[in-house]
């Protein structure tokens, strides 16, 4: 199990998200527990700022350091207190912040993130947050990829998905993930459901035919040629690696 736990301006937006589907189903199975945690309850302004402007001038809000930094001892202190009720005195821990000028999420890093007790998310917004938050808690930074979004909130949900589809108890057998897109070093082979037939196009007669061994010898070789059209790039990977 994993405990997940997002430090974020807006909470609901990450529980709406992975409160649905698999990950919705995973929460209640307790197979991994999300907790999201707003940053602006921490904040020891009267009007319970969170932002300011940079020194130095520039466009834009900063997240200032304090009220993350209060947030952080909050959460750690009540995800320490989780693993003890659970029996774990000593939590394998992760402090990601989600930004655009970290290493690109790739199923590989996804499958490292699966192996920690903890991961504690932090989300930016606004312009992004102050140098020394940064500094001082987050062990790693990650992008979702090479764009710019307005905060982190989407990229925490993505990798969260990610991780926890990783996570035993997640995905049902009949869902595992080894043999899809990707994880499998290839792309997955062309699937087929009812109708037989459908817009005029029927489905390939090898896959109708029972015969298990034509059947996974036509999926590879299909596996083979999307991955060459589409992603020669993974291709090329397994050959380095
Ligand atoms: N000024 C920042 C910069 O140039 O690096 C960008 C700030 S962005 C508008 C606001 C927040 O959205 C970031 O702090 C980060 O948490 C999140 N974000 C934006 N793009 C992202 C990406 N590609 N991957 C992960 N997080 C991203």
């Amino acid at each position: 199990m994993i405990r997940f736990d997002i430090m974020t301006l807006f909470p609901d937006l990450v529980s709406f998200v992975l409160g649905e589907s698999v990950i919705g189903r995973a929460q209640k199975s307790a197979a991994i527990k999300v907790c999201a945690h707003n940053i602006r309850d921490y904040s020891e302004d009267k009007h319970r700022r969170v932002d300011d402007t940079p020194y130095g001038g520039g466009m834009g809000m900063l997240m200032a350091a304090p009220p993350i930094y209060n947030c952080y001892e909050a959460v750690t202190k009540e995800a320490d207190a989780f693993f003890l009720e659970e029996g774990k005195e000593s939590v394998h821990r992760h402090v990601i912040f989600m930004s655009p000028k970290g290493k690109i999420l790739d199923q590989k890093k996804a499958e490292e993130l699966s192996h920690y007790d903890n991961l504690i998310i932090l989300c930016g917004h606004y312009e992004g947050v102050d140098q020394r938050i940064i500094d001082e808690i987050v062990d790693e930074e990650i992008s979702i990829g090479n764009y710019v979004l307005t905060g982190g909130e989407i990229p925490a949900c993505i990798l969260v998905d990610s991780v926890s589809r990783l996570v035993p108890g997640v995905l049902s057998a009949d869902e595992c993930y080894e043999s899809e897109s990707i994880a499998c070093g290839m792309l997955e082979y062309p699937q087929y459901t009812r109708p037989l037939e459908f817009h005029g196009v029927k489905v390939p007669d090898v896959l109708l035919s029972g015969h298990h061994a034509n059947i996974e010898k036509w999926r590879e070789e299909q596996a083979v040629a999307l991955t060459k059209k589409l992603r020669p790039d993974l291709l090329c990977k397994e050959e380095k690696d």
